[in-house]
């Protein structure tokens, strides 16, 4: 295991995404969506330095893969309690890697007539995208590696860990 990010640098990410959140929706009360269960730490972080009324609710989610590569289903397993009709959404995921859940997702949200969707992730594996997914604030970028901690889970475990590490690196 190789320490790849300590727990300072990812809340300093968090409280500059949390800064441009808030000077972006300046005068409106937007719904921060945690998806669990992963991005719950950098979420509770992120919604501390957000200077402003919003929201918190929860969403889980699992995609499973469709016949092709590049199509998939994604199950809602715990849904939002809020509408959010009319209301600005802010995503916060833990890690986008084939971008297939939160491209899966969006659409599932958007027939909900939100007035606007922002999707966060704490981190990025572009290198892995297989369907078209950008996110609208990136935490870290990082190349093609398994990561854990901080919310990040090995078979479930490890999500308590207070670093981000390199799992079984070659
Ligand atoms: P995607 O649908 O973008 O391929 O994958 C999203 C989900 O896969 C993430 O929310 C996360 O649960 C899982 N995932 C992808 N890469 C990693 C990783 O490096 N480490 C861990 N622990 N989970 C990952």
């Amino acid at each position: 295991m190789r320490l790849l990010f300590k727990h300072e640098e990812i809340v300093e990410r968090a409280k500059d995404i949390a800064k441009q959140l808030t000077n972006r929706f300046k005068g409106k009360t937007p719904i921060v969506l945690c998806v669990l269960k992963g991005a719950c730490p950098f979420h509770s972080e992120m919604i501390k330095y957000m200077d402003m009324d919003i929201e918190v609710d929860y969403i889980h989610v699992s995609s499973y893969m469709g016949g092709t590569e590049s199509t998939g289903i994604v199950k809602i397993k715990k849904d939002i309690e809020q509408d959010i009709q009319g209301r600005d959404v802010i995503i916060v995921e833990d890690i986008v890697d084939t971008g297939r859940t939160l491209s899966l997702l969006k659409p599932l949200l958007m027939e909900r007539g939100p007035s606007s969707l922002t999707f966060v992730t704490m981190l990025d594996k572009p290198s892995k995208r297989v369907v078209d997914f950008v996110p609208d604030y990136v935490g870290k970028t990082i190349d093609d590696l398994f990561v854990i901690g901080f919310g990040l889970d090995l078979d479930e475990k490890c999500r308590n860990l207070k670093d981000i590490y390199v799992y079984n690196e070659d």
